[in-house]
């Protein structure tokens, strides 16, 4: 069997080093040709030479000066667009989308020009972006293949059924470390309460947008985007063992679903292989051990991104790239404790009202929305000081 030849963009973050684990254990079926980031040399660094990597390529040109001087016989990019360059140059079978934000978006357009595959963690892209990448990947006759735990599960329950079929699809949430609190305990939380989540070791934009439910609700845009259901056929229900990764209603009333550890390497290798099933060391699922798994309806009032993404996904147009870019903003400034954690939604709100709406045709849409957003609430922050 010959190699697949796989280029990660966002190596050195929590996905991309998952990533890596997994190759790991598949020497004679998978090669790392690749590995991009924004400025982590030094990780990227050990990463190249550990793996053999033809090239690898930092955002950061500072960075990538540092990088080619510690490896001299790697071939470096550096630069923004070099994201682009290094995907067009090793032209690998699979790109693996690991970069966190919207940043992820034009190496995977590039990506799928460029008729590669891609196994998609990156969620944002299809938040803000959703059709133009989704219609570029089957304009391009290639795979998208989801990464994140929810939309895997999803995929893995349709293998072999209809999509006609589906009446809906039931998104687990873990609920985040605040599920219990109160609104008033809510607003209280710090960044380093909220960088603490119960069950997944995340990066800490997607484990803020955990805590929020935001990320819940950028997943209801991945199950749109990558399935082509309507928003109305997807409903979140917290689950807080995140056992079941999602369920999958048919048309019959039969329900389907995905269970396992709550462990990032299972749908990664499902990604890595698709649609191949490899044997792994990894710790199996003991049902007995787990005991019970509770089910309950999410509380609007306490988590009203979940409301502000499903209002912005039907509003549709430039909406979703507005909705993206203020969580954006938002997280970071909740992150440098300028901001409280109610705050959050509050933001994006009073972005998404003032917002005038366009069209969304093609990347430079998805930019001038993505300006609009930072440019707006940027003047909010300066008039509060
Ligand atoms: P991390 O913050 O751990 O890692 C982000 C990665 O992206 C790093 O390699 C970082 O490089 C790189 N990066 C960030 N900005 C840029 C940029 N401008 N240009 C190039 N590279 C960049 O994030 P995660 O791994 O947690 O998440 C990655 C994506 O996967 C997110 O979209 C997230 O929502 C999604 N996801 C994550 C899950 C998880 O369990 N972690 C689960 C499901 C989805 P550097 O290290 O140099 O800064
Ligand atoms: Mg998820």
């Amino acid at each position: 069997m010959e190699h697949k030849r796989i280029l990660i963009m966002g190596a050195t973050g929590s996905i991309g080093r998952q990533t890596l684990d997994v190759i790991e254990n598949y020497p004679d079926q998978l090669q790392v040709v690749g590995l991009a980031a924004n400025s982590n040399w030094e990780l990227l660094a050990q990463q190249a030479e550990q793996f053999q990597a033809e090239a690898a390529a930092l955002a950061d040109e500072e960075a990538a000066r540092q990088l080619r001087e510690a490896a001299p016989g790697l071939k470096v990019y550096g630069g923004d667009e070099d994201l682009e360059e290094i995907v067009r140059e090793l032209n690998p079978d699979l790109v693996v989308a690991a970069i966190s934000g919207l940043a992820g978006l034009p190496p995977i357009m590039t990506a799928l020009e460029q008729r590669c595959d891609v196994a998609l963690a990156n969620k944002e892209p299809l938040v803000a972006a959703g059709q133009l990448v989704t219609t570029a990947a089957s304009r391009a006759g290639v795979r998208l293949l989801p990464i994140d735990s929810e939309i895997s599960a999803v995929f893995q329950c349709l293998q072999g059924e209809q999509i006609e079929d589906v009446e809906k699809v039931l998104l687990t949430a873990s609920g985040g470390p605040f599920a219990d609190y109160t609104k008033a305990q809510l607003s209280e939380v710090t960044a380093k309460q909220a960088l603490d989540h119960p069950t997944w070791q995340m990066g800490p934009k997607v484990t803020i947008d955990s805590a929020t439910l935001m990320n819940k609700g950028f997943e209801i845009f991945e199950m749109k985007w990558m399935f082509g259901l309507e928003f109305e056929q997807i409903e979140v229900v917290i689950h807080h063992q995140s056992i079941v990764h999602s369920l999958v209603q048919l048309r019959d009333g039969n329900l389907l679903a995905q269970l396992g550890q709550p462990d990032m390497r299972l749908p990664i290798q499902y990604a890595l292989f698709y649609p191949e099933r490899m044997s792994n060391q990894l710790a199996r699922l003991n049902l007995a051990d787990v005991g019970s798994l509770t089910f309950a309806a999410p509380d609007p009032e306490k988590f009203p991104c979940l409301r502000l993404a499903r209002e912005a996904g039907r509003s549709g147009r430039s909406y979703p790239a507005v909705l993206n870019a203020a969580d954006e903003v938002a997280v970071a400034w909740f992150l440098q404790d300028r901001i409280d954690f109610m705050d959050i939604p509050r933001l994006i709100e009073q972005a998404l009202e003032e917002h005038e709406p366009f069209s969304v045709n093609n990347l430079t849409d998805v930019t001038t929305a993505d300006q609009w957003t930072r440019d707006y609430l940027g003047q909010i922050a300066a008039d509060r000081r």
